[in-house]
């Protein structure tokens, strides 16, 4: 036996003893997700650490005014923080729609109470998951399925079959999109993040910006630091400073990054649209024929915001699809009396 395959055999041993110590370790998606995670605390921990490590004077600032370090690493912590409960969190499945809209149906069947209908007055579909408030969790004055769900945010006469997945087997309302890292039908697709290791959708949008927000704030701070740095420390030792202007170079890389990013998103929330919708837009069947600058789901910017930060949390809101009088009305051009009325808030 060689020494390579000897070599090999103790790894593979070697290996085998860790999975079984921590199971999760032999699912190899599992693995690149804890293997990327590490990786997202170690970048954090260096960019900061060498920083600390570098900087006395940052270190003497840090005994005279504790409060400015102080607010620093709470920044920080709370972006390692943000990075996990995202990357945690369900960006709302369909399945889970579905399992919510049973519970519903089932609570509903036990107290025999008939209720409001589901439609509110801004055309939304709404399923609440939280079961201490029967009163609100209604879809109907009678029980009602998933398929008549989902027909009823499509134009009258849309076929059943059109709207079914083909991998899930599951009917998919209006903005749903299959997500074949996933495996499964996400409402409200916008995109499958890879750094998080999820997808970011109608329930984890709201988070998902709120961690571009930190990470783009804890990387301006720190690029700010790492400038005074260099600025009081240029003429000391150089291997010192050029490690610090190489981490500056890759950390101002990533603040355009994290900067256009963040602009992007807000743009998406302020028109309600998702990233998928955007770049998809003469593919999808249900915005086709819709002029470029009118946005279908768009609410006004106001309602927007306020669905977008309030309106997921316990709840599965979903948009039925404009009707042609809807879009008509907002494809009308803007006048003097449209911008005085705020007609786009
Ligand atoms: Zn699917
Ligand atoms: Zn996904």
């Amino acid at each position: 036996m060689s020494i390579l395959s000897m070599c090999q055999n103790a790894c593979n041993r070697a290996l085998d003893r860790c999975y079984r110590a921590v199971p999760c370790l032999a699912d190899p998606a599992r693995r690149s997700s804890l293997g990327l995670k590490a990786a997202f605390v170690i970048l954090h921990v260096l960019y900061v650490g060498i920083l600390f490590l570098f900087d006395s004077e940052l270190v003497e600032r840090t005994k005279q005014e504790p409060w400015y370090t102080a607010v620093y690493l709470l920044l920080f912590s709370a972006t390692l923080v943000q990075y996990f409960a995202t990357s945690g969190s369900s960006p709302g499945y369909v399945l889970d729609a579905m399992r919510a809209l049973n519970e519903s149906n089932a609570l509903r069947k036990s107290s025999m109470i008939s209720k409001q209908p589901a439609s509110s007055k801004s055309g939304c579909f709404i399923i609440d998951v939280d079961q201490h408030q029967p009163g609100r969790d209604i879809t109907g004055r009678n029980l009602m399925s998933w398929t008549k769900l989902v027909l009823d945010m499509y134009p009258p006469g849309t076929s059943v079959r059109s709207l079914t997945c083909s991998y899930c087997n599951t009917e998919q309302p209006p903005r749903t999109k299959h997500c074949h890292d996933c495996d499964k039908c996400v409402l409200q697709f916008d995109h499958h993040c890879v750094w998080l290791g999820t997808c970011v959708g109608l329930k984890n949008h709201c988070r998902f910006w709120w961690y571009i927000l930190e990470e783009t704030a804890l990387c301006l701070w720190t690029g700010i630091l790492y400038i005074e740095y260099l600025k009081a420390s240029i003429t000391r030792v150089w291997w010192k400073g050029a490690i610090m202007i190489l981490l500056l170079v890759t950390l101002s890389i990533s603040l355009i990054f994290l900067l256009l990013l963040l602009l992007f998103h807000s743009y998406l929330i302020l028109t309600n649209q998702t990233t998928y919708e955007l770049v998809r837009r003469r593919r999808i069947p249900y915005l086709r024929g819709i002029p470029e600058r009118v946005f279908p789901f768009s609410k006004g910017v106001c309602q927007n915001i306020y669905n977008f930060c309030c309106g997921q949390i316990n709840l599965y809101n979903l948009e039925r699809l404009p009707t042609a009088l809807e879009i008509e009305e907002k494809s009308r051009p803007y006048t003097c009396l449209d911008f005085l009325t705020c007609r786009c808030c």
